[in-house]
């Protein structure tokens, strides 16, 4: 912890020289995630000020299908699905095209703006492969939905063929830190996730990762992976808070407060100025009460359930959205009409 307050930076100032595009020294960084609580609204408001400039008071919606689910090969400690985990969780191989369109059309009507297609393993084969080609262009004719495909490591030539197919994102988190990479996982390395995400980036894809805070990692680890997702110059950045699911070697990892998610939310907006930050898995287990804070910096959610646990109610996010004084961004980017927002708020879900 900082020992003295004289040795904290000023706020406001570390906001103007992120919106001028200066970069935090670690030593500042570092003093953003080690503030005291009773910093932290300063520490938002500043935030604030720089999502507000990039975003206004626009949130976004993100929703999820986990179109392939377990069997997957891989060692990630924090995952259900891997082949280390005896968590109970469904498994089933690539969802039949029917049951994809029907969660597009879910995403559409909860105003999600970008539909998120995950599915498990190390990397798709050929016939999965061509599987989410073949869904991806149906629900681009079917829906004003944006496309943000996670099917794990890639390489240029099918980022090539996502591109063609109209995939507009895809999602490879860093994760961690590469210092901290091979804690928390032994099957491939964390060059292995950059040279996806430069993959992707290569095509022309828009790019979108981010990592799980809470597995272990220090201080250092957690400015490390904002400053590496700042020289990849990534575009979107999820997010996650662990939830430590029983079955899965970081069971017992319990290390964040809700103050604490929301320091590390602040130093990737002050670190990201205009990346779309968006608050993924662990919103409502590790923020609870203070959820609304985490809109300050970051200016995207998810809405519906996670990979494999569940999220809270849309119709909470909605009126946790309003109630904060924020607003929704529709699928084109606009501000949703506000006479859309009582039939949601009273909508299933
Ligand atoms: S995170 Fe992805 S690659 Fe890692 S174990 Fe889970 S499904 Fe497999």
């Amino acid at each position: 912890m900082t020992s003295s307050l004289l040795q904290l930076p000023d706020w406001h100032t570390l906001a103007s020289r992120s919106l001028s595009g200066e970069m935090l020294t670690r030593k500042e960084a570092r003093a953003v995630l080690d503030a005291p609580d009773d910093m932290l609204l300063e520490q938002l408001a500043a935030a604030y000020r720089v999502r507000r400039h990039y975003w206004g008071n626009r949130v976004r919606l993100h929703f999820l299908l986990n179109a392939q689910s377990g069997l997957c090969p891989e060692d990630c400690h924090y995952c259900s699905q891997s082949k280390i985990s005896t968590a109970e969780i469904e498994k089933y191989p690539l969802l039949a095209q029917d049951k994809i369109l029907s969660a597009a059309d879910r995403a559409a009507q909860l105003q999600a703006g970008t539909f998120c297609l995950v599915i498990s393993g190390r990397s798709p084969t050929e016939s999965v492969f061509s599987k989410v080609l073949e869904a991806v262009r149906e629900i681009k004719a079917n829906y004003n939905l944006k496309i943000c495909a996670c099917l794990g490591i890639l390489s240029e030539e099918q980022t090539h063929r996502l591109a063609a197919a109209g995939v507009d994102r895809v999602n490879h988190n860093l994760n961690t830190s590469e210092n901290h990479h091979s804690q928390i996982c032994t099957t491939h390395t964390f060059d292995d996730r950059v040279a996806t995400v430069k993959n992707v980036k290569a095509a022309g894809i828009t790019t979108c990762s981010g990592g799980i805070l809470g597995m272990g990692e220090s201080d250092e680890d957690v400015i490390d992976l904002a400053f590496s997702l700042r020289e990849l110059e990534v575009t979107s950045v999820p997010l996650n808070f662990l939830i430590p699911i029983p079955g899965t070697p970081l069971a017992q990892k319990q290390e964040l407060n809700p103050r604490q998610c929301l320091r590390i939310l602040c130093l990737f907006r002050l670190v990201l100025p205009s990346q779309e930050i968006r608050i993924a898995g662990g919103r409502e287990v590790h923020l609870r009460s203070l959820q609304p804070l985490g809109l300050y910096p970051a200016n995207s959610i998810f809405v519906g359930d996670y990979l494999t646990t569940p999220g809270q109610a849309a119709h909470q996010d909605w009126q946790m959205i309003r109630d904060a004084g924020f607003v929704l961004e529709a699928a084109d980017g606009s501000v949703l009409e506000e006479d859309l927002i009582p039939n949601l708020l009273h909508a299933d879900g």
